[in-house]
């Protein structure tokens, strides 16, 4: 019997360990406190300090790292995207990344339907390639992603059509995996197999045989059981066989072993034709019983998927910008009240029409049931898509409650027969209660697999309700018959449960099997064998003993510094939830590691990540970093100020503040703005360089520069002296690469100002059709036929004009400054960590835009990063109300027309275009959800047929492209599908609203960009 192993002595042996993978293999070796507690958390509560971790290069890198750790006797534990939920993939191992280097298609069999991939192939990408021949992997987990098919195979994942395809281990044909010796074994159809599969196959033969009535007996019937080792391969016991002509299949031990059996070097898999046509039916209940009770006739119907939405999720979706449209798409009436579940009927197959007839019996049935007109049929496929995405979004939707009570994962995929589901889930749902705490249900309907997670604090009560509410759950499994573990896997939740489940006879042979495998206990201890206690603080992610160290933030935190109700999900206001750091900590905290940030295809989170593909250049990885500084988990030198380290410096290196996790991010975690906290802090500790200054003061001195005869003329020549922008590289860090913004001695105020005729106070403006233009630095010195462009239009369509300028203000009840004569956002001080300075000028302009925005008067911006400050960081820099009320009126040029378009106010008749248009959005622009206005405004012009490139960050991020330490980073961002789509298209305007995604552009490719306005103004 395998004994965990002791820590200590694991310890002792780390630098060894790094020293002999560093000199034997060609991988990347971590063994600092900062790269192992990014690889110490999973999806779960639970977290473990590696010993290291390795990013292996090459295969060689793998079994020569499985035979160093087997012989200094550290643990190996093998890692995919880190998205399971029950602390699988966490341990005091050597941990090893497979997502890196190892996902690639090994074999493509079209003819056969086969693909044999790499373990860290994520399940999204090789479904994507797959596509183009009509076949997917339909095993499609609401991860997909990020998942990897060997985290997949490790865990025997299930995706929501499992009740048509099965679970992982029904389309895992063969695994080729590295043993505890680093040697080779070949797992796939038993009465083929020789070798030590062979041997092991015949071992566990024999324990089969020999238990075949326990088998029997133990184990569940049900389609989704994965606790423990597939020990009933030779007497199959699922509603689903493993395989279709009744033979064993050796791989399928190993699917679901959570790494404890052996390592997957290759998984060959069977693909399944895409189904051509899809239909949705959504059936709404007033009653969550009756729709728990509906599903078992349902399922007759022969649907693909059928899938639970309950109400409080519904309700959390419709609070939810980003999915309130979507999910009222499903609802019977929208105006009427939250239906207490919806069920989500898929019906797919090779032709339409058929299809449709299912509908009409699932609208049939449901008349039957008592329910006629219940039903909305959806047959539209892009409305199916959207209303999927919220669907899999589900457990994040609700992982956003602020407060340290969060749904806990440990009894949320007990699967129980369908005609027990109704009775199983009222019954679950009485124990939450019992214990104070409520359960928010969703997902797998058509398998009896409910997701639910009880809001627990496991910092106070949290681990005994846990203890108690699984007893509970336990045995309601039993007396329906079900299994305990149905989806997720067992890891440190449910590894416990397995005798419980099993007995002990059976639970004695899988202890067999681990030892015929992994005799030394070398793959991750402490899972499905030896499990701790699911609530043995030790290994929690927030023990009891879990302390954040007390600071004063730069911004204001306080709305995620509060409590919450576990009932009624309400939470305390904001300041109060106790946190040492002023709510800093707990918006650092809101990250539960669930992973949605290592996605590449969609949207913009996280750029870094997509050129790097390392933890550290993740969202994940920054929160995670944070978190354990925060909370004094790292060896930081300079224990002053954890939060300015070095630790924190390099993972918030190559963030380029794009504000994408803000908007993506499930749980809303935003790291432009703790970036903001880690630079002012960090430039406490080590001060400004020469070129934060320049950036920073680049609004004060930009006036000065452009008035004196021919400097800007003198500076321009850097782009074109080489040994001149060496120097500054050499003097400043901006690298030579790059040109610099032209400097014009000719600028927007000193052609406009003299005129001064855009000046208004507040009172005269609101009593005509008035708006307040800002005229940004960047706009207004280095590129003023933009503001021209914005005058002409808004002035053309009739509208007044307030640009402000503090010389020139006549009725406002604030006295001029006499410093600087333009107002500035303090953009520019925030990226150089200068909050106090951005504050002062910040607020200035605030003090000047808040009688305009009291009037209702539209505060227009044409520079995205500017415009939005006023909507995002200047909510948390203190300036109550008055920021409220200014951001509220704020908005981009394109917002604005295209909201006064779709009011009817405006009737904007543009002239043809003589050629088409791509348009690239600026990530805070798609943060804020401004790109629809854009595409919007384009489409008015005849024969544009405007294109939104589907792009990350264009990479140049401010100063970020600028800086000679970040240069290939930032090419390497813009080259993801920015740059290769504007080249692919040579004869079209390109547009974009970001004055560095235009910088990048022309560097790039040597085509302009121009801003909307100017596009605008042309087709007049
Ligand atoms: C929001 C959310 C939604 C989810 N939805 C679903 C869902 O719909 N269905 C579902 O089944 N699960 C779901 N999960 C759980 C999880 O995403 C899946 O289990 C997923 O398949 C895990 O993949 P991964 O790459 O992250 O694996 P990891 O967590 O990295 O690893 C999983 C296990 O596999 C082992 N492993 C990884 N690579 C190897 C290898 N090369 N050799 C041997 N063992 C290996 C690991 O040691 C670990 O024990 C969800 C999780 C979250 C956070
Ligand atoms: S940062 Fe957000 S998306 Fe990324 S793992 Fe954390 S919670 Fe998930
Ligand atoms: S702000 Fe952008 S770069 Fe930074 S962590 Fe968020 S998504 Fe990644």
């Amino acid at each position: 019997m395998n004994k965990p192993l002791d820590l200590k002595e694991l310890m002792i042996d780390q630098a060894q360990l790094a020293k002999r993978l560093r000199q034997e293999t060609s991988g990347e070796v971590m063994t600092d406190s900062a790269s192992r507690g990014r690889y110490a958390t999973d999806a779960s509560i639970y977290q473990a300090m590696p010993v290291a971790v390795f990013v292996p290069k090459t295969a060689e890198d793998i079994a020569t790292a499985i035979q160093i750790a087997a012989e200094l006797g550290v643990p190996v534990l093998p890692r995919g995207g880190g998205t399971s939920q029950c602390g699988q993939t966490t341990g005091a191992a050597l941990v090893i990344d497979n997502t890196k280097y190892f996902r690639n298609v090994l074999d493509l069999n079209i003819d056969q339907g086969y693909v044999e991939v790499e373990p860290g192939m994520v399940l999204d990408h090789l479904n994507g390639s797959l596509k183009q021949y009509g076949l997917w992997y339909p095993v499609d987990v609401s991860t997909a992603g990020q998942a990897t098919i060997g985290g997949m195979a490790g865990n025997n994942s299930c995706g929501s059509r499992s009740i048509a395809y099965g679970n992982m281990v029904h389309n895992v044909l063969g695994i080729n995996a590295w043993m505890a010796n680093g040697k080779i074994g070949e797992f796939g159809n038993y009465a083929n197999s020789s070798g030590v599969a062979k041997q092991l196959g015949d071992f566990v033969k024999d324990l089969a045989n020999n238990l075949q009535p326990e088998i029997e007996t133990h184990f569940p019937k049900v389609l989704r059981r994965v606790a423990g080792y597939n020990l009933d391969i030779f007497h199959p016991q699922s509603e689903l066989p493993y395989t279709k002509d009744g033979s064993v299949n050796l791989s399928h031990l190993l699917v679901g072993s959570e790494g404890t059996l052996a390592y997957f070097k290759s998984l060959k898999l069977k693909l399944a034709p895409l189904p051509k046509h899809k239909v949705l039916g959504i059936v709404n209940f007033a009653s969550f019983y009756k729709a728990m009770d509906s599903a078992q006739h349902i399922v007759k119907l022969g649907p693909t998927a059928v899938e639970l939405v309950d109400r409080t999720m519904i309700d959390l979706a419709r609070s939810n910008p980003s999915f309130k449209k979507t999910i009222e798409t499903a609802l019977i009436d929208h105006t009427a009240q939250t239906p207490e579940a919806i069920l989500l009927v898929e019906f797919s197959g090779e032709a339409h029409a058929p299809l449709l007839e299912k509908l009409k019996a699932l609208e049939q049935l449901m008349g039957d049931l008592g329910l006629a007109g219940s039903v909305v049929p959806m047959p539209d496929a892009t409305l199916q898509k959207n209303l999927w995405e919220v669907r899999k979004a589900g457990l994040n939707i609700m992982m956003s409650l602020k407060g340290d009570g969060k749904p806990v994962s440990f009894i949320e995929d007990c699967a129980v027969p369908l005609e027990s589901l109704a009775d199983y889930t009222q019954a679950l749902t009485d124990v939450f209660s019992k214990y104070g705490s409520r359960g928010t249900w969703y997902a797998h309907a058509s398998v009896g697999t409910l997701h639910v997670r009880p809001i627990l604090d496991m910092r106070r009560d949290g681990a005994q309700k846990m203890r108690a509410v699984a007893e509970e759950a336990s045995a309601l499994v039993r007396k329906y018959k079900g299994a305990y573990s149905g989806e997720h896997g067992d890891g440190l939740c449910r590894g416990e449960w397995i005798s419980w489940q099993f007995g002990p006879k059976i639970t004695e042979a899988l202890a067999e099997i681990k030892h015929a495998f992994d005799p030394k206990g070398l793959f991750n201890p402490g899972k499905i064998i030896n499990p701790p206690k699911m609530d043995d603080a030790s290994n929690f992610r927030f023990p009891p003993s879990y302390k954040v160290i007390p600071l004063q933030p730069a911004l204001d935190w306080s709305a995620w510094n509060v409590q919450n109700n576990p009932v009624t999900e309400e939470t305390t206001a904001p300041g109060t939830g106790g946190d040492p750091a002023m709510g800093l900590a707990k918006a650092v905290e809101m990250c539960n590691n669930n992973g949605h940030c290592r996605k590449f295809d969609a949207e913009v989170m996280c750029p870094s990540y997509r050129v790097t593909r390392d933890e550290k250049h993740l969202t994940r990885g920054r929160a995670n970093t944070l978190r354990l500084a925060l909370s004094n988990q790292l060896d930081i030198k300079d224990e002053s100020s954890p939060l300015g380290s070095d630790a924190i410096k390099e993972v918030m290196e190559l963030c380029v503040s794009c504000k994408a996790c803000r908007r993506e991010c499930p749980t809303g975690v935003d790291m432009a703005k703790m970036k903001i906290e880690f630079l002012s802090a960090y430039k406490i500790r080590v001060g400004h360089s020469l070129r934060d200054l320049a950036v920073a003061y680049l609004p004060k001195y930009a006036a000065t520069i452009s008035r004196i005869p021919f400097l800007p003329a003198i500076l321009n020549l850097r782009n074109h002296i080489a040994p001149v922008a060496k120097l500054q590289e050499w003097m400043m860090g901006i690298s030579a690469q790059r040109s610099l913004p032209i400097w014009k001695g000719r600028t927007f105020w000193s052609e406009s100002k003299t005129a001064s005729p855009y000046q208004y106070c507040a009172d005269e403006l609101s009593k005509q059709k008035g708006v307040v233009l800002l005229a940004d630095t960047f706009n207004a010195y280095f590129e003023d036929e933009n503001l021209m462009a914005a005058i002409k239009v808004l002035t053309a369509t009739g509208y007044r004009i307030h640009i402000p300028h503090k010389s020139e203000i006549k009725s406002t009840n604030k006295a001029p400054s006499t410093c600087s004569k333009e107002f500035c956002c303090g953009r520019t001080y925030l990226a150089a960590g200068m909050v106090d300075k951005a504050k002062e000028t910040l607020g200035e302009l605030l003090d000047h835009l808040a009688p305009y925005a009291e009037k209702n008067i539209p505060i227009i911006g044409l520079e995205p990063s500017c415009l939005f400050t006023l909507k995002d960081e200047a909510l948390v820099m203190g300036f109550g109300e008055t920021a409220i009320t200014v951001s509220k009126h704020a908005q981009l040029l394109e917002e604005f027309l295209a909201g006064e378009v779709k009011a009817g106010n405006l009737n904007l008749t543009l002239k043809p275009a003589s050629k088409s248009v791509l348009f690239h959005g600026h990530c805070h622009q798609k943060s804020f959800a401004a790109v629809t206005p854009a595409m919007e405004l384009l489409k008015l012009i005849p024969n544009a047929e405007p294109k939104l490139i589907e792009s990350s960050c264009c990479g140049m991020a401010g100063s970020f492209g600028y800086e000679a330490e970040h240069i290939e980073v930032s090419k390497q961002m813009a080259e993801v599908s920015l740059l290769p789509s504007i080249r692919k298209s040579p004869d079209s305007w390109i547009v974009a609203d970001g004055t560095s995604c235009r910088h990048q552009i022309a560097d790039g490719t040597q085509r302009e960009a121009v801003h909307i306005a100017r596009i605008l103004a042309a087709h007049l």
